[in-house]
């Protein structure tokens, strides 16, 4: 049964508005740079909510967390011009900062209600092996956002927005593969304007990485281990997906 034919939910690069909810400020370039740069030429809106100022990570040459995040967000807002990213939240708690799941979600939905996007994106806090608990913390808030921006009852205070679908992105279930090939070299180059991360001695091997699994995911997609080309690998469920649907693991 599919369930988005069902419903006529648009394909992934169909729709108009995405608010693409990230835990660090390099994610979104990393996990769907080159699809997010697919739906911007045509003419998609993309919000950026960024959930930590990256303070925890990288090699700024700073050691203070306020210098450290005011470079992250100089990168963040560099990686987001190339991509043409239409607007960025960036609520700012700290990497690896104690706050919740619960709060979080709190934030999220007045925020999704007032951007009323038709589609979410995030990181699947459901990977095997994902360790990271702001991965953990921002999949699963903002997949409990997903069910609940709706329900103007037990989140009263704004008017409630349905979202239809979202999209996971460093999944290891994707159902949905978008080629990419002919922007992997501004996804590359979005992925490096984050140069705190990323431009260091480590990047060969890195990028060796990146280029080995987006040509992974394009033979999956073609159904070709020889095919040539670029990839990323998004699980796209719908809200009724995500509340007591077993078989969504399977979608
Ligand atoms: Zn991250």
């Amino acid at each position: 049964m599919d369930i988005r034919r069902i419903l006529g939910l648009p394909e992934l690069l169909d729709v108009k508005k995405v608010a693409c909810v990230q835990p660090h400020p390099d994610d979104n370039e990393v996990g769907a740079a080159g699809t997010l740069y697919e739906l911007a030429k045509r003419g998609c809106e993309i919000v950026y909510i960024t959930v930590t100022d990256g303070s925890g990570c990288g090699s700024t040459g700073e050691v203070e967390p306020e210098a450290i995040a005011a470079i992250r967000r100089a990168e963040r807002l560099a990686a987001g011009d190339i991509l043409g990213v239409t607007k960025h939240i960036a609520l700012d708690y700290p990497d690896m900062g104690s706050y919740t799941e619960e709060e979080l979600l709190a934030k999220l939905i007045p925020i999704i209600r007032e951007e009323k996007p038709d589609l979410l994106m995030t990181v699947d806090p459901w990977m095997p092996y994902e360790a990271h608990p702001d991965h953990i913390k921002t999949g699963k808030a903002v997949a409990s956002a997903m069910l609940f921006s709706s329900n103007e009852i037990l989140f009263p205070g704004s008017k409630p927005h349905d979202v239809p679908q979202i999209a996971f992105y460093a999944t290891s279930h994707p159902n949905t593969f978008i080629d990419v090939s002919a922007h992997w070299e501004t996804k590359i180059a979005s992925i490096l304007a984050h140069k705190s991360q990323f431009d260091n001695v480590n990047w060969p091997l890195v990028k060796g990485y990146f280029d080995y699994q987006g040509v992974q995911l394009y033979s999956k997609l073609k159904q070709d281990p020889d095919a040539k080309g670029y990839a990323e690998a998004f699980k796209l469920l719908t809200s009724h997906q995500l509340h007591f649907f077993p078989s969504a693991l399977y979608s």
